[in-house]
């Protein structure tokens, strides 16, 4: 049944052709719809009026109500011309000025007329005035503006020279919000809104856009958010529950040779978090479901252990599996690790990226294709069409963040079943945007660190300490020991970047001088030679020093760096500093981790230092990360990894609700699996209209 809320916004009044092409345009507001959920951004509190007595300088926006009691033109042509009018009320007066739209204002103004105006007072020659307040009759019918809290809508240059600037688009959703009075029909199950005593939509939207007081405000942002948080919750959580019955996994029940004799050949002991989380694995592939798990945990702890148990698992039971990574270095590494762990037990394992030879892919292929090869490592190069296996079972995806939604879909649709999924990730990523971004995904976490490494400590340093910290490095390389020294790179000052870096290195050099000290360089806009021979030098412990900028690739693993010293860590992000600290503490070593600073930090920049010092625990950092910049700015998640745009919820102060709608979408399921419940009636007709506005994300699972 098409609802009013369909329909173009062209035919509401007061918008028209004209101004429905610029709310496209700008706005993206094609229908009703779109613009009574187009909501503002912030509010102004205009429900109190203050006397003129009251005025000082430098108060922010407030709202006055009297008489205009003289109106003088100064100038009359170019930059000199203005008005100023004197506004009046039973405590005092002061001048209101207008550089613009003198002859209108003019025309329009009324001495003896009561008015309400609303700016910001400041002084100018000793007289208090207000330049360019906005103005409205106090008899005014509808005064929209007075006595409520205003909305501030998010608007563009465009639109505000267009002359539909804030307070028309208020007039417009005015209009809209009268037009639709009878048709704005509830969009949730009666019985939720009864249960949480919430807003009804009719009350939610109206007090959205004009609030009668704070109170009211914070019902319908409630009752909005819940709303919105509630069905993306529903809808990713429906998806689970239908893989769940339809996808008849793999079933893997067999524990063999090779998993046994791997386990038993292994250098150390798994941690309990790793013996855990195997066995959540283990429970899935005998399950006779299909496995879609999030793996989460911190550099180090040990996530392509499990991958590579789990591999050995399903070769037990006749399959091949394939790990995807984002780097040739870190596939590079998978594979060599692995090599060395399976090699002399018979496990096949080949590594292919973009640089291998055509002669070697085709090596490989037929491998695939016979059945020889068991574990495939690999990047992008993965999920080409071309690459064939004979039965994949098993499929890892590692640093997840990087790789886009149809890149793991082409992955998914390698072998005849769906393979088991594993899906891991080293930026911790917080509770709440975990169930957001992966909510139809199983969750575990790595939550401990092999034993034996010992924390890294972290301190937070200046130029004026730059001797000292010198000294403490030379005794960590006579003692033998490698460092880091990393620089950042921004891509809006890369240049800048690049200089500071080239500064830095030439300075360390003079510090630590050759042949005494070895120090190697690597940095983007080197030829790749150059690069590799100085990565080469620092790995293979020839250089005691490598001078780097932040890009140095995701996984390099050198246990025996103990320190890092990072310069003007205040340019970079919480979760970044993480990632980077993890280079070091690998060995069992002691290890360092010197952020140095300016002397001078804002607020913020402090507190993310301050931070860093105190705790190691990658989780708690990335909530405080998220918190400080939101979801969209997080290292690694975008926003557009969201399946749809959150108009009003913000993931990190809005968890509470989130956890609370998650629940409750849970719940309904339990009860309800395909929604079929007359109750549950709207809940089905909701879900249609959001799979509407949601990016193609049926596929990933
Ligand atoms: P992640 O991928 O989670 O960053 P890795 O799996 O690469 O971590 O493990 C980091 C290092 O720790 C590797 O050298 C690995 O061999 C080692 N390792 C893994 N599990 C253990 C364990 N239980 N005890 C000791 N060392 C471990
Ligand atoms: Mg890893």
């Amino acid at each position: 049944m098409p609802s009013i809320l369909d329909s173009d916004i062209k035919y509401l009044p007061g918008v028209g052709p004209k101004r429905a092409e610029l709310l496209t345009s700008e706005l993206n507001i094609k229908t009703f719809r779109d613009l009574l959920l187009f909501f503002p951004f912030r509010y102004i509190d205009r429900t109190k009026i203050y006397s003129v007595s009251e005025v000082e300088p430098g108060m922010s926006y407030i709202q006055l109500r009297g008489k205009i009691t003289k109106i003088t033109q100064l100038g009359d042509k170019g930059r000199s011309r203005r008005l100023t009018a004197t506004f009046t009320d039973a405590t005092g007066s002061l001048e209101l000025i207008f550089f613009q739209g003198v002859k209108w204002i003019k025309e329009w103004l009324k001495p003896h007329n009561e008015y309400i105006i609303f700016g910001k007072p400041t002084v100018f020659n000793q007289v208090l005035n207000m330049v360019h307040p906005e103005i409205e009759a106090a008899t005014e019918e509808n005064p929209i503006y007075v006595g409520n809290m205003i909305g501030v809508y998010p608007s563009t240059e465009r639109l505000r020279n267009s002359g539909f600037g804030n307070k028309q688009i208020g007039r417009v959703i005015a209009t809209l919000l009268k037009q639709c009075e009878g048709s704005l029909n509830e969009t949730m199950p009666l019985y939720l809104v009864q249960q949480k005593k919430m807003f009804s939509f009719h009350e939610a939207v109206n007090n959205i856009h004009f609030p009668k007081d704070l109170r009211a405000l914070s019902s319908a942002l409630y009752r909005l958010k819940f709303e919105e948080l509630f069905y993306l919750q529903l809808s990713l959580l429906k998806q689970k529950s239908y893989r769940e019955r339809v996808n008849n996994g793999i079933f893997m029940p067999k524990v063999g040779d090779s998993f046994n004799d791997c386990y038993k050949k292994l250098p150390f002991e798994l941690t309990n978090a790793q013996k855990r989380v195997v066995k959540e694995i283990r429970s899935d592939i005998v399950s006779g479901r299909q496995m879609n798990r999030l793996l989460q945990g911190d550099v180090g702890s040990g996530k392509t252990m499990v991958a590579i148990l789990t591999a050995l698992l399903a070769k037990d039971n006749g399959y091949q599996s394939c790990v995807m990574a984002p780097t040739e270095v870190l596939a590079g590494q998978h594979f060599r690790g692995a090599q060395k762990l399976l090699g002399n037990i018979g496990v096949k394992v080949a590594l292919l990226t973009g640089s291998t030879k055509k002669k070697e892919r085709k090596v490989i292929s037929e491998g695939l294709l016979n059945g020889e090869i068991d574990i495939l490592f690999g990047t992008h190069a993965l999920i080409e069409e071309s690459v064939q296996f004979l039965n994949l079972g098993f499929a890892v995806i590692d640093e997840q963040h990087r790789f886009g939604v149809d890149q793991r879909a082409k992955l998914w649709s390698k072998g005849e079943k769906m393979p088991h999924i594993l899906v891991m990730t080293a930026t911790p990523i917080p509770r709440t945007l975990a169930m957001t971004l992966y909510g139809d995904l199983d969750v575990s976490v790595i939550d401990e660190l092999p034993p034996g490494r010992k924390p890294v400590k972290t301190i937070h340093s200046n130029d004026t300490q730059r001797e000292r910290i010198y000294s403490f490095m030379r005794e960590k390389i006579k003692s033998g020991r490698q460092i880091f020294i990393v620089y950042p790179l921004i891509k809006e000052s890369e240049t800048m970047d690049y200089k500071n870096l080239q500064q830095g290195y030439m300075h360390i050099i003079e510090e630590f001088k050759a042949p005494e000290y070895v120090t190697a360089v690597v940095h983007g806009q080197q030829k790749n030679e150059d690069k590799a021979h100085d990565m080469n030098l620092f790995v293979t412990g020839n250089a005691n020093i490598l001078v780097s900028t932040s890009v140095i690739e995701v996984g390099v693993d050198v246990p025996n760096a103990s320190v890092m010293m990072i310069e003007s860590a205040e340019r970079f992000g919480l979760s970044q500093l993480h990632q980077l600290r993890g280079r070091v503490g690998r060995g069992s070593d002691e290890s360092w981790c010197i952020l140095m600073t300016g002397h001078k930090l804002s607020k913020e920049s402090r507190h993310r230092i301050e931070l860093m010092c105190s705790t190691n625990d990658g989780f708690e950092l990335a909530e405080a990360d998220l918190r400080m910049r939101g979801p969209g700015d997080m290292e690694g998640t975008m926003q557009s990894g969201l399946p749809v745009d959150l108009r009003l919820s913000n993931l990190a102060k809005d968890s509470q609700i989130l956890e609370e709608a998650r629940r409750v979408a849970a719940d309904i399921l339990q009860e309800d699996p395909q929604l079929e419940n007359q109750k549950n009636v709207q809940l089905k007709i909701s879900l249609s209209l959001l799979k509407r506005e949601q990016r193609d994300y049926s596929q990933i699972s």
